[in-house]
């Protein structure tokens, strides 16, 4: 069935040849008169198989073609019955019907409704007409005239076919201009016209009205015309055309095409070049000269109302681009750029507000990134809830947002609150639940003392260093302050020194003796670390370890102390010297699953047994999960290492609490221990400590011994060991067994003192 356009198309030139190849004139008009008759049929068939929307204004081009039949079947049958046809005749009057409702066709074609954003196309047509009637005045209707003048039918008709073609000529420009041009049955109509056109143009060139009835070869053009009409109707692509266009200014910018714009030029360019025929023909200015004045006038007013939209749909697109590059399309909101914007039209006085949804990633890898764009905008319409005008709210990136503002006229803290309150309820999503968090840094760049030039980009930076320092608070609320950014790069720089410090042997382990007070001997060390930064000084484990414990890096860094202890350890041990080890370990490693597999590695690797080493675990970090705390340090129990509460006293937790814990020791810490022999308060506290300790079965240790008098009264506290700077400062490896040779001699000169 969508073959049909093809056979139409073969027989149709089938026609066109035998109206030549026919033997008498007759038969040629009879052929002519079928071929023009399938078309209709052709039009008609076409439209009722395809349904196109716009169906009436085929068939109102069928309509116009069924007129040009009727007046070929009164031609012919005016031929036969008379011998000859007078002109003008009855035919023509059928002709010149045919001409306006067949245009009528095709206007419908490109358009139902007159609308004033059609401006475009109606120009674009009158500019056609104009050039061509322009061309159709000078060199085929005016020499006409000359011989026989306007007055009388034949004259109004030798103006009315012209005029007719450059109605349709203006039509076809609209034509050229559409959407629909797009379609390979519209570019057989517009084939199918313009044949029309040219032909009738070329028989008005002629302009000899002799013997009409004769076959002429510019008959073929009809032919053809009627036949390309006739496939331009059968084709499928005739249905798809009609789609309605949106966008406000889409036929405006359709009027300004690639193929309209050569068009119009040529168009533009009649007047010109017929001034110029006409001058080198030599012809008398008073013939031509109003017509082409006219015909300029009217085409340069045209093109000027054609500058003047092409203008118009200019700025109208800038704008639009504008916003379209300002807008985050997934939610609406402003974007980066044009909050950045905001920022440095607010010059100085401006906060922005960062608000960063607490684990969003974690949403988007469990649950897909469709969910996460659903969850994007639900927060974003949260959001819209707390800003008034004077508040600009966008979308930076991936999960954050922010909101800016003028200083004055904004309570920073109050939005935070209201922002966070906004999302204490949870968010639906078809039928999941999720609670969201937002964390909110703020940041101004009211001019300080300082800085006195924030750009917007840095404010921004700004606001995104408050709301990652928010992260870390229990408020999850933090303004920005100087001090971050500083952290921020000194952090990033650290990171990169320290992981080459892992691998060059920059770090090194110290060990500091501890006494069994007791036996008043070393029974063992602690490692310490230390960093030989590559700039000459030693940092101590305060100046870095908290980077370390941020970036994840704590990780090898604590199998690095592991090893170096053990390692020693074995290698005492071997010398004759067997000192327990005790090593630290972060808050980070306790809540690491390989934790407890690289001690029993390391403990393997040095034929280590497990209770010769001791972990050190502080009171706060074994207090921040209590849960998961238990349950690693079961595991490490289990194992046979022993675990030591390091710093008690400075974390608040209760005893009790402690004793639920599966450890064997604890530390007091050195604050409380060197403030002992002066302040009687700290003095209570360790000795109640003790007491409490060996009633739950802890041994404990003193830290921070600095003096005699101190490990004496430990020693009458019965406290199980002491450490401290009077029992041995923290030294290199190499050293430890002359330390601790010393150690011991002094504790037993000082024991034999005392008991003599
Ligand atoms: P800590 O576990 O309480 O270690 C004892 C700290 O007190 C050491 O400081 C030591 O030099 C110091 N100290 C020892 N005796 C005295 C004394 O009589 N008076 C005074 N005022 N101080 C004394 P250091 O080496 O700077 O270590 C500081 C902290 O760093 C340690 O506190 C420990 O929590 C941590 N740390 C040290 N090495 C490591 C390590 O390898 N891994 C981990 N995770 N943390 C470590
Ligand atoms: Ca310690
Ligand atoms: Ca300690």
């Amino acid at each position: 069935m969508t073959a049909w356009w093809r056979w139409y198309a073969v027989l149709g030139a089938f026609g066109c040849v035998a109206y030549f190849l026919v033997p008498t004139v007759v038969m040629a008009q009879s052929v002519f008169v079928l071929v023009g008759a399938s078309a209709v049929a052709a039009t008609v068939i076409g439209t009722r198989m395809h349904r196109p929307r716009n169906h009436t204004a085929w068939l109102t081009i069928a309509a116009g073609t069924a007129l040009w039949v009727l007046g070929d079947i009164a031609f012919e049958w005016i031929h036969i019955t008379e011998g000859s046809v007078p002109y003008p005749s009855f035919a023509d009057a059928l002709y010149l019907v045919g001409y306006p409702v067949y245009g009528f066709g095709l206007f419908l074609l490109v358009r139902h409704k007159w609308r004033a954003s059609e401006r475009g196309h109606v120009a674009n047509s009158a500019i056609v007409m104009v050039a061509f009637g322009l061309l159709t005045w000078t060199f085929a209707v005016q020499p006409a005239l000359s011989d026989g003048g306007i007055s009388g039918t034949a004259g109004l008709v030798d103006v009315a076919y012209p005029a007719m073609d450059i109605f349709l000529l203006g039509l076809l420009a609209h034509f050229v201009g559409s959407h629909q041009w797009r379609a390979v049955s519209y570019r057989l109509l517009t084939a199918a016209v313009l044949l029309l056109v040219v032909t009738d143009t070329l028989t008005n060139f002629a302009i000899v009205s002799e013997s009409s009835a004769d076959r002429s070869i510019l008959d073929v053009g009809w032919t053809l015309s009627y036949v390309l009409a006739g496939v331009a109707a059968l084709h499928p692509s005739m249905r798809r055309i009609t789609r309605p266009n949106i966008e406000p200014d889409a036929h405006l910018m359709a009027s300004f095409t690639a193929p309209t714009v050569v068009v119009l030029t040529a168009a533009t360019l009649t007047a010109p070049i017929v001034m110029y025929i006409e001058v080198i023909r030599a012809e008398p200015i008073s013939e031509w000269g109003w017509a082409v004045l006219i015909s300029a006038g009217a085409l340069v007013i045209l093109v000027i109302l054609r500058i003047t939209d092409l203008l118009r749909l200019l700025h109208t697109q800038t704008v639009q681009l504008r916003a379209v590059a300002d807008t985050d399309h997934l939610t609406g909101l402003a974007n980066l750029r044009a909050l950045e914007h905001r920022i440095w039209e607010g010059a100085g006085d401006t906060t922005v507000l960062a608000v960063d949804i607490d684990r969003f990633k974690e949403i988007n890898d469990t649950f897909g990134r469709g969910l996460g764009d659903r969850v994007l905008v639900a927060v974003a319409e949260r959001l819209r809830g707390v800003v008034d005008e004077s508040i600009m709210l966008a979308r930076l990136a991936g999960d954050e947002f922010a909101l800016c503002g003028p200083t004055d006229s904004m309570d920073p803290a109050a939005l935070a609150l209201d922002i966070q309150r906004r999302f204490a309820t949870p968010v639906e999503l078809g039928n999941m639940t999720l609670l969201i968090e937002a964390s909110v840094g703020v940041a101004s760049n009211s001019p300080a003392a300082e800085d006195d030039e924030i750009t917007p980009d840095r404010l921004v930076q700004r606001a995104d260093l408050a709301v990652q320092a928010a992260k870390a608070t229990q408020s999850r609320v933090a303004f920005y302050d100087r001090s971050m950014d500083r952290d921020k790069s000194e952090q990033l720089i650290m990171l990169g020194e320290l992981t080459t410090a892992l691998e060059s042997d920059q770090l090194q382990l110290l060990y500091q003796p501890q006494v069994d007070l007791a036996s008043m001997t070393v029974v063992g060390v602690e490692a310490l670390l230390r960093w030989h930064h590559p700039n000459g000084t030693v940092l101590g484990p305060s100046a870095f370890l908290p980077t370390a414990e941020r970036t994840g890096l704590i990780r090898p860094l604590t199998r690095y102390v592991l090893t170096q202890a053990l390692a020693q350890h074995a290698s005492w041990e071997q010398d004759g010297l067997p000192l327990r080890m005790a090593v630290n370990i972060s808050t980070r490693n306790l809540f690491d699953d390989t934790l407890i597999d690289q001690v029993r590695t390391i403990l393997d690797e040095f034929d280590c047994r497990a209770e010769q080493l001791t972990l050190e675990v502080t009171e706060t970090s074994a207090m921040t999960d209590p849960v998961g705390a238990t349950e690693v340090l079961s595991a490490l129990h289990a194992m046979g290492v022993q675990v030591a509460i390091d710093d008690y006293g400075t974390g608040y937790s209760s005893l009790a609490y402690i004793e639920r814990l599966p450890v064997q020791e604890l530390k007091i810490d050195r604050a409380f221990v060197s403030g002992m022999a002066h302040s009687p308060a700290h003095a209570a506290i360790v000795r109640s400590t003790i007491d409490l300790a060996r009633t739950l079965g802890l041994s404990v240790t003193a830290e921070g011994v600095e003096d005699e008098m101190t490990m004496t009264t430990l020693r009458e506290l019965r406290c199980s060991r002491a450490q401290g700077f009077h029992l041995g400062r923290p030294s290199t490896a190499h050293r430890i067994p002359a330390v601790v040779a010393e150690v011991n001699a002094h504790l037993k000169t000082a024991t034999g003192e005392r008991i003599s």
